[in-house]
């Protein structure tokens, strides 16, 4: 019997109605025949919700009871779920992350999946039992409750896939599957039938909705991902690395494949900094202490022996991380720290732009006909970034798309 692992994300569960859809489309998978195992995000909103009870109980919640607090939203969601799936004359059982046999480290709010022990998993699924799981958390080998990060059920869901090897799995959400853009900001953005994970990873880390980790995971364990929508019976969008005719196709025809905005950035810029060895790594080893990740780094040429060292950082991890400069300036040799808040991040994403001039230029003389200026650049083998003020995304996507001709591109 193939297995299939699906995850349902919080805004396809946000309501009774919506649980009951929700088990009805887990029941249409097994009626075709399948073993399926269902990972659930909390109801709508209620992980924010819980997030802002907590912060008016605590300045600074603990991270330990944090961690069991957030568990609690997908614990509903998992026993409604099989509560619905019961009266649907269905044999089904819900287990939380630990019953699964989830086991991560344990760093609270972004523990690491471990292992997976399936033997209840299987056990059930040997017993007739639909499986439905507690997304987005595990338990330590100290029997204590983690959470993996924001928008990690979806990691919950390809894990499972992994462990279980099962044929494939399906991540239904409120889109019905991967954009050439952001839909919203771009009228003739195109949906794409099927990615690489390489290609999809990009998207993803660069503000594509989809959480970055289950792509990486998928590309390493090779499990195909479908991202359909929950809402409809629409095809989605495959993510895996097949020899696909269409795709080899599509990608001579066309060999940008999305474009990825993210408008949650924030640039430092350390002014005069003395030009000697080591000088990055006293910057950059107090920012990963303090779990601020830094993306775009640009150091200028020195002059007169200092030099300038600018970096992105999220918006809202931005005064975290001005704070942390700013200790650590002294030692760099200056005082002159600076902030520029409302920055975007806008990608061009393809596997063809390897080894192909003409797509930085392309990009670059796109924008500057938009009048849009660019702040920093940054690539990849197969992405090009630019940072411009947040203002300016929707038409720089807008620009772009047309640039290279996405709209044509399914
Ligand atoms: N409920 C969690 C969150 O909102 C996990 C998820 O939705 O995937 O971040
Ligand atoms: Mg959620």
């Amino acid at each position: 019997m193939p297995v299939i692992v699906q995850k349902y994300g919080g805004s396809s569960l946000a309501t009774p109605e919506l649980i009951r859809s929700v088990a009805s489309r887990i029941c249409s998978a097994h009626d075709s025949g399948n073993s399926v195992i269902a990972t659930v995000s909390a109801m709508g909103d209620s992980t924010d919700d819980l997030l802002s009870i907590a912060s008016q109980v605590s300045g600074m919640p603990d991270l330990r009871e944090l961690d069991v607090l957030l568990s609690t939203g997908e614990l509903q969601s998992c026993a409604l779920v099989a509560m619905a799936l019961k009266d649907m004359g269905k044999n089904a059982v819900s287990l939380s992350g630990a019953q699964a046999g989830i086991r991560t480290d344990s760093s609270y709010g972004k523990a690491k999946i471990a292992d997976i022990d399936t033997s209840r998993i299987l056990g059930e699924l040997g017993s007739g039992n639909i499986v439905i799981v507690a997304g987005f958390q595990g338990v330590t080998n100290d029997s204590d409750i983690t959470t993996l990060g924001r928008g990690a059920s979806d990691l919950t869901a390809v894990a499972l896939a992994a462990g279980l090897n099962a044929d494939r799995c399906e991540i239904y959400t409120d889109v019905d599957g991967i954009y050439t853009a952001d839909p919203r900001l771009v009228s003739k953005a195109q949906k794409i039938t099927t990615i690489g994970f390489e290609e999809m990873l990009e998207l993803a880390s660069y503000g594509a909705k989809m959480n970055p980790r289950s792509i990486e995971l998928g590309m390493v364990y090779q499990v195909p991902i479908l991202v359909a929508s929950s809402f409809n019976d629409k095809p989605g969008t495959l993510i895996h690395d097949g020899e696909n005719m269409d795709t080899k196709v599509g990608e001579i025809r066309n060999r940008v494949r999305g474009i990825a905005t993210d408008r949650d950035v924030a640039k430092i810029t350390v002014f005069s900094v003395v030009d000697r060895p080591g000088i990055a790594a006293a910057l950059f080893d107090p920012l990963a202490e303090s779990d601020i990740s830094v993306d775009v780094i640009v150091q200028n040429a020195s002059v007169s022996g200092t030099t300038d060292l600018t970096f992105t950082v999220k918006q809202s991890d931005v005064d975290r991380a001005m704070k942390v400069v700013e200790e650590v300036a002294n030692e760099l040799g200056t005082t002159n720290v600076g902030k520029t808040e409302n920055l975007a991040k806008i990608s061009i994403v393809g596997t063809g732009m390897q080894d192909s001039p003409g797509y930085a230029s392309n990009m670059f003389r796109s924008l500057a006909q938009a009048d849009i200026n660019i702040e920093m650049i940054t690539t990849s083998e197969i992405r090009i970034t630019c940072i411009i003020g947040s203002d300016h995304v929707a038409k720089a996507a807008e620009v772009l798309h047309g640039a290279f001709e996405l709209e044509k591109s399914e």
